[in-house]
């Protein structure tokens, strides 16, 4: 290889390099950005452990259809866990019947669920989601009860109720 055209190739390879630090960079910002999970899992390992209406609801975003959910029945004192992880999220004391088909509740438990802009069907909501494994539970609304003046208005299936046993 000649001098000249040694020089040329490596300087080409030096602006390759260069190029893709910079897309590797840009992509760091970018991730940094979404939020991350402890708890990842491929869809088939969700769909092996969920049915598929949980999966759609937790893992696509999907609503159940009002008024369905066993657990808008569900009044005895425990706790409301994630239907995909198993995290406590929900306390019963904050639940409360608020008419519109959805199990409702006004606070979450501290460091149990996530929020994102939602902006999909026309409208900016707020959307919930479990803090350990991102999965969907509902959308949070300005018109609930105080304290919070919160309503959590979450599907049933994306929750388990725990009985307390004292
Ligand atoms: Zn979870």
């Amino acid at each position: 290889m000649k001098r000249r055209q040694f020089l040329l190739a490596s300087g080409a390879a030096v602006a390759v390099l260069a190029i893709s630090t910079a897309f590797r960079h840009m992509g760091a910002v970018a991730e940094a950005e979404e939020e991350v999970f402890e708890v990842t899992k491929t869809d088939a390992e969700w769909r092996a452990t969920l049915s598929e209406p949980q999966f759609a609801v937790l893992r696509q975003e999907d609503t159940e259809r009002p008024g369905t959910s066993p657990l808008l029945d569900e009044k005895r004192k425990g706790t409301f866990h994630c239907a995909g992880c198993d995290l406590a999220v929900y306390p019963s004391e904050t639940k409360y019947e608020s008419g519109t088909g959805w199990p409702s509740f006004w606070d979450s438990l501290p460091d149990a669920i996530g929020t994102k802009q939602d902006n999909s069907l026309f409208m900016t909501r707020v959307e919930c989601h479990c803090r350990r494994c991102g999965g969907h539970f509902g959308h949070i609304f300005d018109d609930g009860p105080q304290p919070t003046g919160k309503r959590h208005c979450l599907n049933g299936l994306a929750l388990t109720f725990k009985p307390a046993t004292a």
